[in-house]
């Protein structure tokens, strides 16, 4: 038995800082592998409160780990902290009004992610030297889980080698912990090479990188119907060859993102595409170089640990809210499309959630529910980096409250709520969920080696074989 409230006391005396860095990086709203000065605000606040912190790990100029105790058991908590591109948005507004017209916003609580992690980690150290507690508590700063895959990066240069368990969370506009997996996947580019002539006096001396591009598309749009249903193909015009119809586009750009349960299904498919792409530059007599960008693989739940977690956050409790807080949410949730509202409602109907839960969430704006937890492993169609850690180090996540119900990730609502007093309230809630779980953890060491058995039969002799060939570096863009 220990005591969970002195871990909440540690987060509430230390509130003020927390929020502050959150803010600070919300504010800073910064992309893949720039997070240049969220990284180095939250290495200073580690450094303040008595972590040594090693910067610039894995290649990586934005990523890092700070670390307090010595010893084993090693238990890291994971945090992120990068915006996304054309998602700026004020805060605490319950309408669409970007700061900077297709600027970064933090569309995806990455700022509270990462801070919320910081507070679990800084209470676990304060907590570990009052009661003299042996271990290693570590905090992983991940760059670049939207479009970069830092952490399946930092498994690959061996950071992770020597953890026992690693525990991250993420916000969502819910409370639980789930067996949940995610999905495996490749990003790409195709670069076209073509030859620019005049489009009227001299066409016939062109050929066209943009002509190669779109019939590639088309031929990935016929592919659909015919790979599993469960894979997702998504891409952008990353380079559409120019803004003048008189020249014949000489180069063209496109960013594919395959995505599908297991990285081999994905690698099929992706051999599929790489086909789609020389025929569509054979038949435009054009070149294609075929640029790997990042990969991740799907999540392998951990019962185990997800028990120790869930009974923690029963223990802990959930976040409450304010009228104040409702009320914003309720604006909020009068932008949103019946359909978003529902979402959350129809991922629960395919699992035994109780009727009368069911109700109580749809009446709230701002959920209070701890969802019952559900062994039954229910597959996310999304990606997360956690993914490839979660293979080579028992992992366990929760979801916290920081949005108004139905708030979709990626989109202006969640931005607008992430600087707010609702996202602070479910940052500072998912640190003490956190912390009392990894408490929990150092202080029985029996569990860690039940989650590493359970990880062993869950892999069922599959070795981890890193998607991010060694040779791929880390890099802003390409
Ligand atoms: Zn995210």
């Amino acid at each position: 038995m220990f005591n969970r409230q002195k871990i909440a006391d540690i987060i509430e005396q230390k509130r003020k800082t927390f929020i502050h860095v959150s803010d600070c990086i919300w504010d800073y709203a910064e992309t893949r592998f720039e997070e240049i000065r969220s990284a180095d605000l939250l290495c200073k606040t580690l450094e303040e409160e008595g972590f040594s912190v090693e910067r610039g790990v894995g290649g990586m100029e934005t990523a890092f780990i700070g670390s307090y105790g010595s010893g084993g058991p090693v238990v890291a908590i994971l945090g992120e902290y990068d915006a996304l591109s054309g998602l700026s948005q004020d805060r605490g507004i319950a309408s669409h009004h970007p700061i900077k017209q297709g600027g970064n916003g933090h569309g995806c609580g990455h700022n509270l992610l990462g801070t919320g992690s910081l507070a679990a980690a800084v209470a676990v150290r304060h907590f570990m030297e009052e009661n003299q507690i042996k271990g290693t508590i570590r905090y992983y700063g991940c760059p670049a889980e939207e479009g970069g895959s830092g952490k399946t990066i930092m498994v690959r240069e061996g950071l992770f080698d020597d953890v026992d368990t690693a525990i991250s969370w993420h916000p969502y506009s819910f409370n639980a912990v789930a067996s949940v997996t995610n999905v495996a996947n490749y990003q790409v580019y195709f670069k076209f090479k073509g030859k620019a002539a005049h489009a009227a006096g001299s066409p016939h001396l062109g050929r066209s990188a943009l002509d190669a591009l779109e019939l590639m598309n088309i031929g990935a749009n016929f592919l659909r119907e015919h790979i599993i249903p469960e894979a997702r193909l998504h891409y952008a015009i990353t380079n559409s060859g120019g803004l003048a119809p008189n020249v014949v586009q000489a180069e063209a750009e496109v960013l594919y993102m395959v995505r599908a349960p297991e990285l081999e299904q994905v690698d099929e498919i992706y051999h599929r595409v790489c086909k789609i792409a020389r025929g569509a530059a054979m038949m435009t007599e054009t070149e294609v170089d075929i640029i790997f960008d990042k990969g991740c693989s799907n999540l392998i739940p951990n019962r185990t640990l997800a028990a120790v977690m869930y009974d923690n956050y029963r223990k802990v409790g959930v976040p409450e809210f304010n009228e104040e807080e409702k009320a914003f949410a309720r604006q909020i949730r009068t932008t949103m499309p019946e359909p978003d509202k529902k979402s959350i409602l129809r991922m629960l109907s395919q699992l035994p959630v109780d009727k009368n839960l069911i109700q109580k969430i749809k009446e709230q704006e701002l959920s209070t529910v701890l969802m019952p937890y559900i062994n039954k492993t229910f597959r996310m169609t999304g990606s997360t980096d956690v993914g490839d850690v979660s293979w080579i180090v028992p992992t366990v996540q929760c979801a916290v409250n920081c949005f108004a119900m139905g708030t979709q990730l990626h989109s202006w609502q969640a931005v607008a709520q992430g600087g707010t007093s609702i996202g602070h309230k479910g940052m500072l809630h998912a640190g003490k969920v956190m912390a009392a779980t990894a408490v929990d953890i150092l202080l029985q060491p029996e569990v860690i080696d039940q989650a590493k058995a359970e990880l062993k039969e869950n892999l069922d002799g599959a070795n981890y074989v890193c998607p991010i060939p060694t040779e791929i570096k880390p890099a802003l863009s390409r």
